[in-house]
């Protein structure tokens, strides 16, 4: 099954949002196959953000995202990466649709909440970035005729 790369940013810690941005994933269907706190270091917001390198909102981007430790998770399911993307919605709050994380809880174009992965090579690369081989766990889904069609799995 496809992998996707999430992160509850600063802000969704210090809102204390975690649990209900978490338990969207998991009531969606997708699985968990990998969770940790990380406090980021500088050389991993530069690597993380480098698209943006450059960019007058770079600096403040990473005073934000340094702030305090964030959660970062890896989930699991059939067309994960655009299942989780659609979930979070458009990058501003404030445009994002109701229905969507941050539709529901932001009203921000910096503090959305939630970073997802936006191709299937950028989660390839973002997970292994964050987390070590031994920190992913491939465990039996119990419910797996239940959330997915024969064809499907
Ligand atoms: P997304 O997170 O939806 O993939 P981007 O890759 O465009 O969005 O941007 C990465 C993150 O950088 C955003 O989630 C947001 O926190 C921040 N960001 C993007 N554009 C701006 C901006 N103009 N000003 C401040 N922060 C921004």
């Amino acid at each position: 099954m496809e992998k996707t790369f999430v992160m509850l940013k600063p802000d969704a810690v210090q809102r204390g949002l975690v649990g209900e941005i978490t338990s969207r994933f998991e009531r969606k269907g997708l699985r968990l196959a990998g969770a940790k706190m990380i406090w980021l270091k500088d050389s991993q917001l530069d690597e993380h953000y480098s698209q943006y390198l450059g960019k007058e909102f770079f600096p403040r981007l990473k005073e934000f995202m340094g702030a305090c430790p964030v959660l970062a998770m890896v989930w699991e399911g059939k067309d994960a990466v655009k299942v989780v993307r659609t979930l979070c919605g458009l990058t501003n709050g404030r445009e994002a649709l109701p229905g969507t994380i941050r539709g529901d809880y932001g009203m921000s174009l910096q503090c959305n909440l939630v970073h997802a992965s936006d191709s299937l090579q950028t989660a390839e690369r973002e997970i292994s970035r964050f987390f070590a081989k031994e920190e992913l766990f491939a465990y039996g889904d119990a419910l797996s005729e239940y959330r997915y069609a024969k064809d499907e799995r």
